[in-house]
C-alpha cells in the first residue's frame, strides 16, 4: 500500500517497459535515426511540459535531484536563505542545504501549506526564494504567496512532489512558480518506483537546470561538449527504463485522480457534520489532488484519542513530515543556533496536534495516514471507513 499509482500497475506499464528492455538500449540518449533507442524519457519530458502549460521539463532520478537542479538553476548558494513551511518531507530542507543555502522555516495555515502572512514576517536581507510545498496533494494560497514574492523580490520554486496532476484556479501545480518540482516515488500520485521532474517555462532556468543534471552538459547533450560545458553539475539522470514506466503512469493520471475526487467526496460527505472538527481548509478544491482528506479537531486530546481508536496517529506525531520529528535536521538547525524542536512553530505544532490524516489515495503511517480508503475501495468499503470514523469520534 502506498500511492495510488502504485495499485495501478498493470499492462501499460509493461508494454512500456518491454519496448525499452526489447531493444536493449536503457540510456536516455540516443540517434533519432538508431531504430532501438525508443526516446521515452525524452517523451515523459514533452508531455509533462505540455501538460503543466510550460516549454520546458526535465527528467531527474529523484523529487530531491529536481530540488537541488531547481534550486542551483535560480542560483541558491553560499548562505541564501530559502523559506519553506514547517510542515513537510526533509527533502525541502536537505535540497536547500545540500544547493548551498539555508532553509528558513515558516509557519502554516489552515491548509497545513505555507502561511502567506507567516511568510513575509521571516524575509530577511538574504531571503532568495521560497519554496510553497502542495502538502498531501492540496494546492497552496499561490495567489497569496506569489504576492508576497513579488513584492521582496523572491524566486518561488514550487514543491509538488506530492501534488502531480493537481491544479490552482485552472493551471496546473508546478506551472506556476519559476521552477516546479515534482517526484515519481512509489508514495506519489503516479510512480515509477523513483524519479523527479523539473517543470519551467523559462528557457536559461531550464539550461542551467539541465547543466546542474548532467555534468554541466547542455540540454539533450546537443552541440559541442567540450568547452561548452556551463557549470559543474552532478548526474541526476533518469533512465529508459523508469521513462517507460513513468510515461505509463503520467498517461493514466487524469483518470486516477478523477477516481480519487469522487472517492473522497462519497467518504467526506458520509463523515461529515460531526461536532468539535473540521476538514482542513482547500485553497482551490477543485484543484486538490484528493489523495488524502484531514481532519482537524477543536483540541488535542480528542484528536489524541481519536486517533488511538483508529489504530492511527494524530499527524504531529507521524515520523516524516514534522520539522520537530526530524532528529538529524534538528541537529543541523541547533549547530546553527537556528530555531529547533518542539515549540519552534507553535501555530504549525498545534495545528498538526489537532490533526488526523484520512488515506483515499495515499495510504502511508509514515504521513499518519494508516486509516481511511484507497483508490480501488468499493462504496461498501468507504462506507464502513467513515461508519469506523464516526464512531470513533462518538464520545469522545
Ligand atoms: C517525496 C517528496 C520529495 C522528493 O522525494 P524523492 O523521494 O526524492 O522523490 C520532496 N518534497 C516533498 C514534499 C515530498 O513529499
Amino acid at each position: 500500500m502506498a500511492g495510488p499509482g502504485s495499485h495501478w500497475i498493470g499492462q501499460d506499464e509493461v508494454r512500456e517497459l518491454l519496448e525499452v528492455m526489447s531493444s536493449g538500449y536503457l540510456f536516455r540518449y540516443g540517434g533519432l535515426d538508431d531504430p532501438r533507442f525508443k526516446h521515452k524519457v525524452y517523451s515523459l519530458e514533452q508531455e509533462f511540459a505540455s501538460r503543466c502549460g510550460v516549454r520546458y521539463a526535465l527528467a531527474t532520478s529523484s523529487g530531491s535531484a529536481a530540488l537541488v537542479c531547481a534550486l542551483k538553476a535560480i542560483g541558491i548558494g553560499d548562505g541564501d536563505e530559502v523559506i519553506v513551511p514547517a510542515y513537510t518531507f526533509i527533502a525541502s530542507y536537505s535540497s536547500v542545504i545540500f544547493a548551498g543555502g539555508i532553509p528558513v522555516l515558516a509557519e502554516i495555515d489552515d491548509s497545513l501549506s505555507l502561511d502567506p502572512a507567516d511568510i513575509e514576517r521571516r524575509v530577511g536581507p538574504r531571503t532568495k526564494a521560497v519554496m510553497p510545498v502542495h502538502m498531501l496533494g492540496n494546492p497552496c494560497d499561490l495567489d497569496g504567496i506569489g504576492s508576497v514574492a513579488k513584492k521582496h523580490g523572491l524566486r518561488v520554486i514550487e514543491d509538488a512532489c506530492q501534488a502531480n496532476g493537481g491544479s490552482y484556479k485552472g493551471r496546473k501545480l508546478g506551472g506556476w512558480g519559476d521552477m516546479g518540482t515534482f517526484s515519481l516515488n512509489i508514495f506519489k500520485t503516479v510512480t515509477a518506483g523513483d524519479g523527479g521532474v523539473v517543470v519551467t517555462d523559462d528557457e536559461e532556468l531550464y539550461r542551467t537546470a539541465f547543466g546542474f543534471h548532467d555534468q554541466g552538459h547542455s540540454p539533450l547533450r546537443a552541440g559541442v561538449e567540450v568547452g561548452g560545458r556551463s557549470v559543474l553539475g552532478m548526474n541526476f539522470r533518469m533512465n529508459e527504463l523508469t521513462g517507460a514506466v513513468a510515461l505509463a503512469q503520467l498517461r493514466k493520471i487524469d483518470r486516477l485522480i478523477a477516481v480519487l475526487r469522487e472517492k473522497k467526496k462519497r467518504f467526506k460527505e458520509a463523515i461529515s457534520g460531526l461536532e468539535g472538527l473540521k476538514f482542513r481548509t482547500l485553497n482551490d478544491p477543485e484543484g486538490e489532488c484528493a489523495t488524502i482528506c484531514t481532519v482537524i479537531f477543536d483540541g488535542p486530546e480528542r484528536a489524541a484519542l481519536v486517533s488511538r481508536r483508529l489504530g492511527t496517529t494524530t499527524v504531529d506525531r507521524s515520523g516524516w513530515h514534522v520539522y520537530s520529528n526530524m532528529e538529524h535536521f534538528n541537529r543541523y538547525l541547533k549547530e546553527r543556533n537556528l530555531p529547533h524542536g518542539k515549540g519552534a512553530y507553535p501555530r504549525t505544532d498545534s495545528l498538526l496536534s489537532r490533526a488526523i490524516n484520512l488515506s483515499v489515495g495515499v495510504v502511508d503511517a509514515g504521513l499518519g495516514a494508516g486509516f481511511g480508503i484507497n483508490i480501488d475501495s468499493s462504496p461498501r468499503e468507504i462506507e464502513l471507513a467513515a461508519a469506523r470514523f464516526r464512531e470513533a469520534c462518538r464520545g469522545s
